[in-house]
């Protein structure tokens, strides 16, 4: 076994918040290591929970697997079962859901994605956006016809490209990142990427003591950058672990 293979979470928090500007937190999350994920719904009034709400338990239901291709299929079922929900009940049509599942496992994070919730690797005192945002101001910027700093104040900002449960068929990104000790993996939806330039996420990650109160100040932030959404985060820590603290965790 490599070295990277005894890589282990050693320490997860999470924190989801309503925000300041909307009256209920559509935004869900899962803490189930090697496991996490966030899921930032949209449309209706009961319709955004929801759809984040099946996308989570979804991933829930994957348990403890070793197998990426789970994620995969546990959010192609979420798809279709947010598209039956929303076709059943008229109160909860045009319901989706973005979402971004981590599997840290054997030194390795695998993340399934769709939408503009995000995955950060922090890493050396540095912050790297690991997945790209299904949303037409990213597209535009990964094309060039927008400047990458015109982003955050375009009013398309918050138009996303890619939902689960909203087309029979969704593209799903799948990537893979080799671990380091000491990484730590955020999940986060955009209520926190958009108001919170990611230098200042970084900042509350590295000047707090542990990642419970690196996940309360990164609510801290975004609401005091104006609360304008729902604020999500999990933050999981791997390091290296002996065999015999591995066993008994
Ligand atoms: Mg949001």
């Amino acid at each position: 076994m490599s070295a990277r293979a005894d890589l282990a979470v050693i320490e997860l928090a999470s924190a989801s918040d309503v925000g300041r500007a909307r009256s209920d937190n559509q935004d869900r999350d899962l803490v189930a290591p090697p496991l996490i994920a966030v899921a930032d719904g949209m449309g209706g009034h009961q319709g955004g929970g929801t759809a984040a709400g099946i996308a989570v338990d979804a991933l829930r239901e994957v348990g403890a697997t070793t197998n990426p291709t789970d994620l995969l299929n546990a959010l192609k079922e979420a798809n279709r079962a947010i598209g039956r929900a929303a076709f059943d009940e008229p109160g909860l049509a045009g319901m989706g859901t973005t979402a971004t599942a981590a599997l840290l496992e054997g030194g390795i994070l695998y993340l399934v994605h769709v939408g503009d919730s995000r995955a950060y690797l922090i890493r050396d005192g540095r912050i790297i956006q690991v997945t790209e945002d299904h949303s037409v101001v990213a597209e535009m910027v990964r094309r060039g016809t927008l400047a990458p700093d015109a982003a955050g104040s375009h009013p398309a900002r918050h138009v996303i490209t890619r939902a689960l449960g909203v087309d029979a068929d969704v593209a799903i990104d799948a990537l893979r990142v080799d671990l380091e000790p000491g990484d730590v993996v955020l999940l986060c939806t955009d209520g926190l990427s958009g108001p919170v330039p990611d230098a200042d996420i970084l900042d509350a990650v590295e000047g707090a003591a542990t990642l419970e109160a690196a996940a309360d100040a990164l609510v801290h932030r975004a609401n005091a950058a104006g609360g304008p959404d729902n604020i999500t985060v999990v933050l999981a820590r791997v390091d290296a672990v002996t065999r015999e603290a591995a066993a008994a965790a």
